[in-house]
């Protein structure tokens, strides 16, 4: 393909604009991650790069019908503060100036905009204000994890640890090795769970994770239902990053849970 270009900001005023009076253009992406401590061996810009990554190559199988906005970097990440070098913005802010890109994403035309996160700490704040955004642009509006769509049995086989997205952990080391291993600075490693990353693991993951993307955003142009609720998986199951309960294994057809004050979040 010789113009494969997805990021909104690769693109002239002028493709953009002819791209979406021809109708090409059905749908875009807006990745939330952050800038945050991710242990001693793994970047700070590691989720937004991640998040990034998923979006552009889910765009690209779809091209030229996706396109992607450009990433928000900081996110929400009070919780590690504690860890100097981690950027934060409020909570209220951050959803905010999330919706404001949406908005703007609207004012152009974008009838399905799907907000993709690849930073746990985002999900809470977002959750509670997606179906007052959706309702408020009156567009096909949705947020999702990248890693809602990963199937637990692969999970389970595939990390020692049973655990994704954790945190700096397994999960994590392993995909970055797949995507930029200069970046995984191997002889800081200090913990178990990590050291067992390997590229070999994050290989057979990352690609699940933009197929199942691409899957949402196929089925939010086709006009079907997408919602999943927001997941996490531990010992191999799959439950609900914000309450902790069990989810049915697949995702798909399962509705948003309406939010409910859960006794814990993951410190992703
Ligand atoms: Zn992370």
């Amino acid at each position: 393909m010789s113009d494969a270009r997805v990021f909104i900001g690769d693109l002239t005023r002028k493709e953009f604009r002819n791209r979406m009076q021809a109708g090409a253009i059905k749908a875009a992406v807006v990745p939330t991650g952050a800038t945050e401590q991710h242990n001693e061996h793994l970047e700070m810009v590691h989720d937004t790069l991640h998040v990034t990554h998923m979006a552009e190559q889910a765009a690209r199988r779809l091209h030229p019908q996706v396109v992607v906005a450009t990433p928000i970097g900081i996110g929400y990440s009070e919780h590690w503060m504690e860890h100097i070098g981690t950027l934060t913005v409020r909570s209220e802010i951050f959803c905010e100036y999330v919706f404001d890109v949406c908005h703007s994403l609207q004012r152009a035309g974008l009838e399905n905009i799907l907000i993709l996160n690849g930073h746990g700490g985002n999900v809470r704040p977002l959750m509670r204000r997606i179906d007052e955004y959706r309702d408020r642009l009156g567009v096909n509006l949705r947020f999702q994890s990248y890693w809602d769509v990963y199937d637990p049995d692969l999970v389970a086989a595939t990390l020692e640890n049973k655990r994704l997205p954790g945190h700096a952990d397994e999960y994590e080391t392993s995909t970055m090795l797949v995507l930029a291993p200069e970046r995984v600075h191997q002889m800081d490693i200090d913990n178990p769970a990590a050291a067992q990353g390997t590229r070999q693991k994050g290989e057979k993951l990352i690609e699940p994770a933009i197929a199942g993307v691409t899957e949402i955003l196929r089925k939010m142009i086709a006009g079907e239902e997408v919602d999943a609720p927001p997941a996490t998986f531990q010992e191999g199951r799959r439950i609900h990053m914000l309450t902790g309960e069990p989810l049915p294994p697949t995702t798909g057809e399962a509705r948003c849970h309406p939010l409910k004050t859960g006794p814990r979040q993951d410190r992703t």
